[in-house]
């Protein structure tokens, strides 16, 4: 890249954060670290300001972060705080990439506008949707017949519902493919997360809920398939690793460097077979409510995002069985 981007992350403690700075380090003339946010873990948050000698940093009013001189807004935090940044970047004309599923959830409609109107660049860094983005590059909106977004399926792929009553946090906890936060990985369990996902596909893509569906693909390689009015289907592939749609973000609109970063030396071997199975109704009973409640009360989407992040709270504290997990979507 020609010119140093200056770039901010809100979320810089997490895991997608701690992803994003390996990719960094690797690129200092490309990339400056002019802003940093956390909801919490303060002293990991002051940590990185002075490595990186970060001019901001802060936990809240994170808007501020961005100013005139900003290119790039990360936005790799949970949770809705975050909006005012992301409004502000992208009335700014800057580039505003999202990993933040509960924003896209409850404001995806209000995001896309605004970056649509702006002409902000908007990129989703979720890898589904990071893959549909991909496919999507130079082809006409309109002529997307159908998005399949692929799911892991998390631990209890091959279990029952009804057979997970007494699974702890650390069998969920151990997901197959993705290295993700906790949050993350026990949504991936219950497949809430990918619920999640079809919703904020049905924003970022303007596709209706009847023309996105979910192939369970335990090998996590290729992360969504786009097919197109003529018949034809694309898809993107790469190793269940974040970090390829971080640097697909980051040096957009060219692609990254094969050095990446130092730990990344995978690529997609083709060698085995791949699977693609369809989800039965009534197997993952907290995806079925996810999807009707954004079909039919959307309105009601943001305290099913707070009851989930309690539930999951709770039960990752062992407060509560996993199953409960949907009795508490359930009432909400
Ligand atoms: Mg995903």
């Amino acid at each position: 890249m020609s010119m140093v981007h200056r770039i901010v992350i809100l979320g810089a403690t997490g895991s997608l954060g701690t992803q994003t700075l390996e990719i960094l380090k690797n690129f200092p003339d490309c990339f400056r670290l002019t802003g940093i946010s956390a909801h919490q873990h303060l002293k990991k948050l002051k940590k990185i300001a002075k490595e990186w000698r970060c001019e901001k940093y802060g936990m809240t009013h994170v808007e501020n972060l961005i100013d005139s001189s900003t290119d790039h807004l990360m936005v790799l935090d949970h949770g809705l705080e975050s909006l005012a940044a992301v409004l502000k970047a992208l009335a700014m004309k800057k580039r505003v990439s999202i990993a933040n599923k509960e924003l896209m959830v409850v404001h995806g409609e209000e995001i896309v506008y605004l970056a649509n109107e702006c002409q902000a660049e908007l990129i989703p860094l979720d890898s589904e949707h990071n893959a549909i983005f991909q496919c999507l590059r130079g082809e006409d909106p309109g002529s997307v017949q159908r998005l399949i977004l692929t799911a892991s399926g998390g631990p209890f792929r091959e279990r029952k519902w009804e057979d997970l009553k007494n699974v702890t946090p650390e069998e969920v906890l151990k997901h197959p493919t993705w290295k993700m936060g906790a949050k993350t990985t026990v949504d991936s369990a219950t497949l809430v997360n990918k619920a999640f996902e079809i919703i904020e596909a049905h924003h970022l893509f303007s596709v209706p809920y009847d023309r996105i569906e979910v192939r369970l693909h335990p090998e996590s390689i290729v992360h969504a398939i786009v097919e197109f009015r003529d018949g034809t289907s694309k898809l993107i592939a790469y190793p269940p690793d974040m970090r390829f749609s971080l640097g697909y973000a980051l040096f957009y609109p060219e692609r990254a460097p094969s050095n990446l970063a130092d730990s990344m030396t995978e690529t997609v071997s083709w060698d085995k077979p791949l699977i693609f199975e369809k989800i039965e109704k009534g197997r993952f009973p907290c995806f079925d409510l996810v999807l009707e409640t954004a079909k039919h009360q959307p309105h009601k989407l943001s305290n099913l995002l707070k009851q989930d992040q309690q539930a999951v709270e709770n039960f990752l504290n062992n407060h509560i069985p996993f199953m409960t997990i949907f009795e508490s979507l359930k009432i909400s």
